[in-house]
């Protein structure tokens, strides 16, 4: 095959030494920005960094990066024909092999890679053989030049040398800088070692004037923003916002608890909670709107939970753990980006506890009701359908309401069984009125994410599909949008099962989160609910809401879905979506959720 010389790298090595002199920071974090860039720079297929091992003809890879982009620290020997390590060795023939899956073995991959080239560069220091850098491209009919070779050799000297430092702090000083305690992608400290130190450090500083604040910091659906625009902003994204945490003002120390979870400790003189929200909420705007530049046009937003040590005696663990609770509210409650944590917090877990002790009592003594909000026709204004929601009535016959117990329910997973009540009485209510003759309509439920950890819930809705011998065109269930984003697969999965059997799927509050576009165009749902944000309790849709109402709802008709609307609750905003093309509405406007008996006489007015 032709081949056209030169991969055209020179202009790397004068862009890589800029990257270095730039951001001289840890030796770890300078080896994966290295590598990184060439990655990225020549589209490699994967980057490794081999050093010497003890086992004869073997190297060890420490470092390696695929096209993922994530950086792995490993300590897996391979194994080299004894030629090629021959030739590799110093005084060996050569200080650099390329392998050409057309027409060589490929020590590394064996033949299998048909397509790759492979070039490993030797790295020798005063007749001691140091290491390899193994680079394997894809094969565009492209290959390394003689000068390419020369620059590629430069770039692995710039990238020893970080080695070399590396090798040196570990082994020395027992420096802290050390891989084992900091985090490889953000610098900051790893969570054991920080757990460690706030430990040791809490009855230094805390006293009747002085408080350690305990700030866990997440960004709002990092993952998305990773899969939007790459691992490689991703990891940018994590770097930032590790400096950012690094540098707070009074900070004692922060570290990276996992993924784009943060936390850190800070100083603080006479602890107040409204200050300390405020500050927390201002630095989080502010960073924000400083990494917004970075990501471009995606939103970035970050949850923040705070717990305030008052008291000398408090453990770090504890304290994370209740800061965290606090940023979990902060993510469930739109527009708020701080949550401190308060004694009324440990009141609301104990008392959701003590919900989850009492579930299945609940269930069996039918404290638990499930309600039925009918849907409407656009057509005619006529019932088409409902929803399933789920209510807990106390003895006192007041209800508590899903916001304050579904949530935990999901950490749990007491959802599950939750959810199979609700199941089970839709398949026994629509059972009942099918042998009395009566009008039926189709129900839809709620499914929540536990739900596609494993199958279980496949087989339970064909057990229920045996037991009642209900038609599946009365049988609905809705995953939220979130759900998507999160478990692609094991949704998909789901959803082609309920085609299957011809159940309805809908994609629940559309438009609430961060709806990937690209996303519902690949998933295979029947119904998009356009969440009832867009309605505002009510208030007048204004212009804007009517263009993004308008272009939501012809995407849904371009995609051939039925369009539904939730939270409409005036006739104005029926009238609107009417005329915008929406086929189905679900509010208050034509009813609230209600009880089985209540929608039994719905039901009956419609006929
Ligand atoms: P959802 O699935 O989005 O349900 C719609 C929510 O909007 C319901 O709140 C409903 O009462 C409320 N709503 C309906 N029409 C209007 C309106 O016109 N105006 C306003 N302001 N609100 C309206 P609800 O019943 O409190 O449920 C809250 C959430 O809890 C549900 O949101 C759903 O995510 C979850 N949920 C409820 N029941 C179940 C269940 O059985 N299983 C699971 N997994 N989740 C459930
Ligand atoms: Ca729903
Ligand atoms: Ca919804």
């Amino acid at each position: 095959m032709e081949r056209t010389e030169s991969l055209s790298c020179s202009w790397l090595l004068v862009d890589a030494s800029k990257e270095l002199t730039r951001k001289s920071t840890l030796p770890s974090e300078t080896i994966h920005t290295l590598m990184t860039y060439l990655s990225d720079s020549l589209h490699l297929v994967a980057i490794r960094l081999h050093q010497p091992a003890v086992r004869e003809n073997s190297t060890q890879v420490t470092y390696e990066l695929l096209n993922d982009n994530i950086p792995r620290r490993l300590n897996q020997v391979i194994t080299f024909p004894a030629d090629f390590v021959k030739s590799m060795r110093p005084g060996g023939d050569r200080d650099y092999l390329i392998y050409d899956s057309e027409s060589d073995v490929n020590p590394v991959q064996g033949e299998i890679n048909v397509g790759y080239v492979s070039i490993f560069l030797r790295h020798v220091e005063e007749g001691e053989f140091l290491g390899l850098l193994e680079l394997v491209f894809k094969d565009e009919n492209r290959y390394p030049s003689e000068r390419d070779i020369s620059v590629l050799q430069a770039l692995k000297e710039l990238l020893f040398e970080q080695v070399a430092v590396f090798e040196k702090k570990r082994r020395g000083t027992g420096d802290v800088e050390d891989d084992e305690v900091l985090d490889y992608l953000s610098g900051l400290h790893r969570y054991e070692s920080f757990v460690e130190k706030i430990d040791r450090i809490i009855p230094d500083v805390v006293d009747e004037n002085h408080g350690i604040v305990i700030l866990c910091t997440d960004i709002n659906h990092f993952k998305l923003v990773n899969e939007n625009m790459g691992y490689k902003k991703g990891d940018e994204l994590l770097r930032l916002s590790g400096q950012m945490a690094a540098s707070i003002e009074n900070l004692i120390d922060a570290c990276r608890y996992y993924s784009d979870n943060f936390i850190m400790a800070i100083r603080v003189e006479n602890p107040d909670d409204d200050r300390i929200r405020a500050r927390v909420e201002g630095e989080n705007q502010r960073n924000a709107a400083s990494l917004q530049k970075v990501v471009g046009d995606s939103q970035i937003r970050f949850n923040s939970g705070v717990y305030i040590i008052r008291n000398p005696k408090m453990d770090a663990a504890s304290a994370i753990s209740y800061a965290n609770t606090a940023r979990k509210q902060a993510k469930v409650f739109k527009g708020v980006h701080c949550v401190v944590f308060t004694e009324k917090m440990i009141e609301e877990l104990r008392r959701s506890e003590q919900l989850n002790n009492e579930l299945p009592n609940a269930i069996k003594n039918r404290n638990l009701k499930v309600f039925y909000q009918p849907k409407i026709s656009c057509e005619n204004e006529r019932l088409i359908g409902a929803e399933a929601l789920i209510r807990w009535q106390r003895d006192d016959g007041s209800f508590i309401y899903p916001d304050q117990f579904i949530p935990e329910f999901e950490s749990n997973g007491n959802i599950i069984q939750l959810d199979y009540f609700v199941y089970d009485e839709v398949f026994r209510f629509i059972r009942n009125r099918l042998d009395r003759g009566l009008l039926v309509v189709p129900i839809s439920m709620n499914v929540s994410r536990r739900h596609l950890e494993n199958e279980d819930i496949l087989f339970y809705i064909d057990h229920l599909f045996n037991k009642y011998d209900v038609p599946a065109e009365f049988i609905e269930f809705e995953l939220t949008e979130n759900i998507y984003i999160d478990n692609i697969e094991p949704a998909l999965h789901f959803i082609t099962r309920c085609n299957h059997r011809g159940i309805k799927v809908s994609m629940d509050d559309f438009g609430s989160g961060y709806s990937s576009l690209n996303m519902i165009s690949e998933i295979p749902i029947d119904v998009l609910k356009i969440d009832g944000v867009f309605m505002h309790r009510g208030k007048t849709l204004n212009h804007n809401d009517k263009v993004v109402l308008n272009n939501v709802i012809r995407l849904g008709k371009d995609l051939k879905m039925i369009v539904l609307c939730e939270g409409v609750e005036t006739r104005e905003q029926v009238d609107f979506l009417k005329e915008a093309g929406c086929d189905i509405i679900q509010g208050y406007f034509f009813g609230k959720p209600m009880p089985e008996s209540d929608f039994t006489e719905f039901m009956s007015k419609d006929a």
